[in-house]
């Protein structure tokens, strides 16, 4: 009896809205891939079925052993290659490629108007395949990306699932983290991030972002402005900041219950950030041997931004006098953490320079140029990323039980990994953000 008035429910909601909803009321979905690379392995599946059930994956496997729910909305992806939706580890909504990166954008532009448009931009990057992003700071818009963060996530706006830096930490220096213009001493300048100069300093900084909402902490623990190659070809990388206060800020995320991820393209900000026990690295840039064996040791990720070191090339070369370049020192380096076992994260860095918003998947590209298999690359942007966020439960694979976020690409991209800068179809949650491939059909 109570059977059947279940039915007599799901059919009169299936008039309703056009498509039929599961027992407990949740919107049934049905993907049909032609090939499907899972994340968690290398190769691809022919011919999988995977159904959605409300925002969730319910069920993945070969078409015929999977049952197809009636009344489900089919998605024809026969075609196509179907994965999971990327994840950008190193993420940048508050950078603009239109504003460029120097202090005129905090003096010219409000919060508001640069929060606009870090809407347009999470909007563009979720389009492109970025289903979730790790935002590194809000780059002098305070708190700003935790309101884009609840606007995607109580669906007033579109935009990928986010984890956000709020204000991003470092010493006292020139431009805070943004910019190379050295303001007259009598000048109060806004800053890209916030100065600390203590470990007491560091610590409280640390507690007011997590009230206001920070996912985790970002630390510059060198100063990433002025760096520059050394007449043996080593870069200069200055600490922001002293062992004792990297050390606090990040024994305090800790203690609060967050990651840190800590800036530091080499030399002894990389070394400090490995003690102190940083949970990312951004930048493989001029590492030493002893570090990588280390990073390895302690499994702390590594991001990249190969496509900002390529853009600078012809300039380095030409500083130098034709010897060194940064592009170089993070071939190598890669090539070397990869030896040594470094979970390499994928990460674009996006309009710092090369690649702008939704352009970020030509990282991936400079990555498997940079020696690694296209799967592998595609493995950093997926199950690694979710892993070095600490949502491997909900993201990075399409298994049973995590969010249904779904890509799409017309060739096989472990034969050509550009196919990811023409990502055809997108799916968030078990809704569709994009579909140029196929036309949904009703059964
Ligand atoms: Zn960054």
């Amino acid at each position: 009896m109570k059977r059947q008035l279940v039915i007599g429910f799901v059919l009169l909601v299936c008039e309703f809205v056009g498509y039929c909803l599961g027992a407990d009321g949740q919107k049934v979905v049905v993907i049909h891939a032609g090939q499907l690379f899972v994340g968690n392995s290398d190769g691809l599946l022919s011919n999988q079925v995977i159904v959605i059930q409300g925002d969730r994956i319910a069920e993945v496997g070969p078409a015929g052993s999977v049952k197809v729910p009636a009344g489900a909305q089919e998605i024809d992806l026969g075609r196509a290659t179907v994965l999971p939706g990327l994840i950008d580890g190193h993420a940048h909504m508050f950078k603009s490629q239109a504003l460029g990166l120097n202090p005129k954008v905090f003096l010219e532009n409000s919060w508001q108007y640069r929060t606009i448009l870090a809407v347009v931009n999470v909007k563009t990057d979720l389009e492109a395949g970025f289903t979730t992003e790790r935002d590194m700071m809000s780059v002098g818009a305070m708190y700003s990306d935790t309101d884009v963060r609840r606007a995607i996530n109580e669906g007033v706006i579109p935009g990928p699932r986010l984890q956000v830096a709020t204000v991003a930490l470092i010493g006292t220096g020139w431009g805070e983290g943004y910019g190379v213009v050295r303001f007259s001493p009598e000048v109060t300048a806004p800053m890209g991030a916030r100065a600390v100069d203590s470990p007491w300093e560091g610590r409280k900084a640390v507690r007011e972002n997590i009230k206001y909402g920070a996912d985790f902490i970002k630390v510059f623990a060198d100063k990433p402005e002025g760096t520059h190659f050394q007449p043996d070809g080593r870069l200069a990388i200055t600490p922001s900041m002293t062992l004792e206060e990297e050390k606090a800020i990040v024994d305090e995320a800790h203690r609060q219950g967050v990651k840190a991820a800590c800036h530091a393209w080499g030399g002894t900000p990389l070394r400090d950030s490995i003690e102190v026990g940083c949970d990312s690295i951004e930048f493989g840039t001029d590492f030493d041997q002893e570090s990588l064996i280390k990073l390895a040791e302690k499994g702390i990720f590594l991001t990249m931004e190969l496509a900002n070191g390529k853009a600078e090339e012809q300039s380095d070369l030409k500083k130098t006098g034709g010897k060194y370049s940064r592009a170089a020192m993070q071939k190598a380096t890669l090539q070397k953490a990869l030896k040594a076992g470094v979970k390499i994260a994928f990460s674009s860095n996006p309009a710092s320079g090369a690649l702008d918003h939704g352009q970020q998947a030509k990282e991936l590209e400079y990555l498997v140029d940079y020696s690694m298999k296209p799967a592998q690359a595609l493995r950093a942007a997926t199950t690694v990323n979710a892993e070095m966020m600490g949502w491997q439960d909900r993201v990075g694979s399409i298994e049973k039980g995590k969010y249904a976020d779904i890509i799409a690409v017309s060739g096989n991209p472990l034969n050509d990994i550009t196919e990811l800068q023409r990502v055809k179809f997108v799916m968030k949650g078990g809704e569709i953000v994009r579909n140029d491939l196929s036309r949904s059909e009703q059964h």
